[in-house]
């Protein structure tokens, strides 16, 4: 077989693997010059790694990606450190990483922080996500821990997450993402891009081609085959696996709405949240207790009523060494808008100035002149909603279009977006084509 894949995502590529390994013909339509996607990396004068553009890391139970480094023979690469996170409360971060600290927390009365631990407790060793995903976090974790510990706790991280749909968001998100966490931290020697660039040129290796800058605008049907155009070009081929967003594939084949209009409405239907991230590269620490990770709660999800202005400070290089990145201290502050937000809209460097603003609130000593350089990365497709019932509003990964298949963020649902998951799908979408096609 002759299969396209729209995206050189961590999805995109994971598939082109699989197509490859069954003794498939494969070629990547990438709009971007280079392999990565959300995950994708820059580097400055003198960094002798790649950062990446959104914070990212991996957890110790990320199976598929880790397991997939594996069979490449590179988990020699992956480096996983244990970073602090911790948690801003009236005026201070506190520590917020293992029980102790969690017990240590001087904002939340014996009793409540009792039924947090417990909560925290069941949902690691629970596996019963599909009893739990009709109702909303909200509700759960009220009725489980208490109005006390939730409100101190969890709410203020959901609106920082999920702004004005907060209350709207399924408790078997929250379960996986608390199921799933680990403490180590893991990342690729070089950066994620050096393992995504890596994974390409193996790809490349094993006769699968690449065209970047070529954006796919439209696919269909054609007579058993999927007809491909991008840039003025079509290509047949026996089948195709996009891993763009739900909305962008509606746009590229809108054939879909004809052939099944209900699936077309599920594909609508799915929401996701944009995301925002102003880097700076600083010539001095910012969090000088070590902290890697400090969520900022938020009170409101009207975000100009809250604290802060954004949701996660991550201090990358109190995580790697800031060798890697020419000296330079790397902090991102990063947060999850509606895509219609104005984040999303307003000049870059208005952006930054209103991020860079709650700097001093976290170090009173920090001074606009620590910043070397700055940058802004902004995304409309960044996280997944997922509501309640989730798993019967997920399209299914074989489109009504014959031999057209699709694997996204939307679709890795009771999990939270990340590679892992990316490659889950991308895996899942290439063997089931792969099968679909044998029989
Ligand atoms: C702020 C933020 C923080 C994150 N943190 C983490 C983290 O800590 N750990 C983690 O593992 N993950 C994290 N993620 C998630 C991770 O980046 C994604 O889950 C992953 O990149 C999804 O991979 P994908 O291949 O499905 O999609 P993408 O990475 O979005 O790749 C899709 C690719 O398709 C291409 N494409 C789309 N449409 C077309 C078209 N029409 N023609 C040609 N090409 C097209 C795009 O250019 C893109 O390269 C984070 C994401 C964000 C936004």
């Amino acid at each position: 077989m002759r299969i396209a894949v729209i995206g050189a995502g961590p999805a995109g590529l994971a598939a082109a693997w699989e197509v490859v390994k069954a003794g498939h013909q494969c070629l990547i339509y990438e709009a971007a010059d280079r392999p990565g996607g959300l995950a994708a990396g820059f580097k400055d004068a003198g960094w002798s790694w790649e950062l990446e553009k959104f914070y990212h890391h991996w957890f110790q139970t990320d199976h598929d990606i880790l397991g997939l480094i594996a069979e490449l023979g590179w988990s020699d690469q992956v480096l996983f450190p244990r970073p602090k996170t911790s948690l801003w409360a009236k005026g201070k971060p506190h520590l917020f990483d293992n029980p102790l600290s969690m017990l240590m927390y001087p904002h939340l009365e014996v009793i409540p922080k009792v039924r947090f631990g417990l909560t925290g407790l069941y949902l690691r060793l629970a596996k019963n996500w599909q009893s739990m995903e009709k109702f909303t976090a909200e509700e759960w974790l009220t009725r489980t821990m208490g109005k006390r510990a939730y409100e101190v706790l969890w709410r203020p991280m959901l609106i920082g997450k999920f702004g004005e749909v907060y209350r709207e968001v399924t408790m078997a998100w929250f379960w996986a993402r608390i199921h799933t966490r680990t403490t180590h931290l893991g990342t690729f020697q070089g950066g994620f891009q050096r393992f995504l660039d890596q994974f390409a040129a193996r790809l490349q290796e094993k006769g699968v081609t690449f065209c970047y800058g070529a954006s796919v605008n439209q696919v269909k049907g054609d007579g058993g085959k999927v007809l491909i155009n991008a840039g003025g070009t079509s290509e047949s081929f026996d089948a195709v696996i996009s891993t763009a967003s739900p909305e962008a594939l509606l746009k590229l084949a809108p054939e879909i709405e004809n052939r099944d209009a209900a699936y077309a409405t599920k594909l609508r239907a799915l929401r996701h949240m944009g995301a925002a991230v102003v880097i700076l590269a600083l010539k001095q620490q910012l969090m000088p207790d070590g902290t890697y990770w400090l969520n900022l709660p938020a009170s409101s999800p009207d975000k100009s009523q809250s604290e802060f202005p954004f949701v996660a400070l991550v201090e990358h290089t109190n995580y790697l060494p800031r060798e890697h990145y020419g000296g330079d201290h790397i902090i991102y502050c990063g947060e999850y808008v509606m895509p219609d937000h104005d984040y999303l809209k307003m000049p870059e460097d208005d952006l930054a100035k209103l991020f860079i603003s709650a700097l001093k609130r976290v170090n009173p000593a920090f001074d606009s002149g620590w910043i070397r350089k700055h940058w802004v990365f902004r995304t409309s497709y960044a996280q997944p909603i997922p509501l309640i019932n989730h798993s019967q509003r997920i399209p299914d990964l074989r489109t009504p279009i014959p031999g057209l298949y699709s694997a996204n963020m939307s679709q890795v649902y009771p999990w939270d977006r990340g590679t892992n998951y990316a490659v889950m799908i991308g895996k899942q979408a290439a063997s089931r084509l792969i099968e679909e096609f044998q029989k």
